[in-house]
């Protein structure tokens, strides 16, 4: 019987925001995946954390090498998995990793991909929705060959509901085969960061910051509303913010519940990563900035001013809480 697989991502031994978001989905609509986890041995702890959320049937992927992710282990393990399988559908995170592995598993089943998608329905066939010309319309994609692969937006749907299940976990030896690229090193930035691409809350500034300083007045807001820091390309560029913060076509793509966009404004390559935000607030001097087209709440003024004070009202707000 052919069957619906599910990449699970996770780091530091925690599992991914996104994959209980996906299983909800697939749950909503009525079907029981098989989790599939690329793990080096002694992960089972993800297999609780998932059966929480009413996972039932995990398979763990084990290869020491799996410790360290790299393309070609995840993908050759995935493969030589799946292909015994007959899946219907592989579905995994539009993550950095799910950008990376994703396409190589689709070659080696020779089928097509569809990646970031925000949309999915089977009805017989699977069929995705994907945003096209950075998110100013979007394509409806049907596959025609089995397995459907793609790829998921995080943040798109909401995580599921606790709903303690007890775990059936089939543990496999994963076959990594031979690796020719491998990560020797990673340079932690130091501080603890809320991933943008998982939170819910972002608040991003543009070139109107003038300086990495006054990211200050970001990061104070952003510490008392519990969300992540993004910024625009310009603002990146003027090396105001690192790269890893920005937000846009050639930056992360985010759906939080709410951003705030301020003296952004509004350029489409930026859009293009934040359009899918369930609520945006703008922040701008210029009551002609196209960033307001796209706010469902706007306030017209200086930031310099403005920022401040919404700081110390969120403080306020907070303390009554
Ligand atoms: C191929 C390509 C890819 C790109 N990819 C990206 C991308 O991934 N992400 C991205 O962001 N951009 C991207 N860009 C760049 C994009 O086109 C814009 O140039 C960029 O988004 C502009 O950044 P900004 O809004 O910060 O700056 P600006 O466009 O200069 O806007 C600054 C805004 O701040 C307002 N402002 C000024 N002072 C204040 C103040 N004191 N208080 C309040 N408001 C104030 C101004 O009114 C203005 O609206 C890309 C461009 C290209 C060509």
């Amino acid at each position: 019987m052919s069957q619906v697989f599910l990449i699970g991502e996770h780091k530091d031994g925690q599992l991914k925001k996104v994959t209980v978001e996906l299983f909800g989905e697939l749950a909503r609509q009525g079907q029981t995946p098989v989790v599939i986890l690329p793990v080096p041995p002694g992960q089972d702890s993800l297999v609780q954390e998932l059966a929480k959320k009413g996972v039932t049937n995990t398979v763990l992927l084990e290869h020491p090498e799996l410790a360290q992710y790299s393309a070609e282990g995840y993908a050759n393990a995935l493969y030589a998995y799946l292909s015994t399988k007959s899946p219907s559908a592989i579905i995994a995170g539009a993550t950095g990793q799910g950008k990376d592995y994703l396409p190589r598993l689709a070659a080696k089943f020779g089928v097509g991909i569809a990646t970031d998608c925000t949309e999915f329905a089977v009805s017989p066939k699977w069929i995705v929705k994907r945003p096209l010309y950075a998110g100013k319309c979007s394509k409806a994609v049907e596959f025609l060959k089995s397995p459907a692969i793609f790829s998921v937006r995080p943040n798109v749907f909401p995580s599921p509901a606790d709903k303690p299940v007890q775990a059936q976990i089939e543990k496999v030896k994963g076959e990594v085969g031979s690796i020719r690229a491998r990560v020797v090193d990673i340079q932690a930035s130091g501080e603890k960061k809320i991933e943008l691409t998982e939170a819910d809350v972002i608040i991003s500034g543009g070139r109107a910051l003038k300086s990495a300083d006054n990211f200050k007045l970001l990061h104070q807001c952003a510490a008392t509303l519990g969300a992540a820091v993004g910024a625009s390309r310009a603002a990146v560029d003027a090396g105001y913010a690192s790269h890893d913060m920005q937000v846009g076509q050639t930056g992360k793509t985010v759906s939080p519940k709410l951003y705030i966009a301020c003296g952004i404004s509004g350029a489409i390559q930026h859009l293009a990563g934040m359009r899918t935000s369930k609520v945006v607030v703008a922040i701008n001097k210029d009551p002609e900035a196209p960033i307001f087209q796209k706010a469902d709440y706007g306030i017209v003024g200086d930031l310099f001013e403005l920022l401040p004070l919404l700081t110390e009202e969120l403080k306020k707000l907070k303390s009554q809480s």
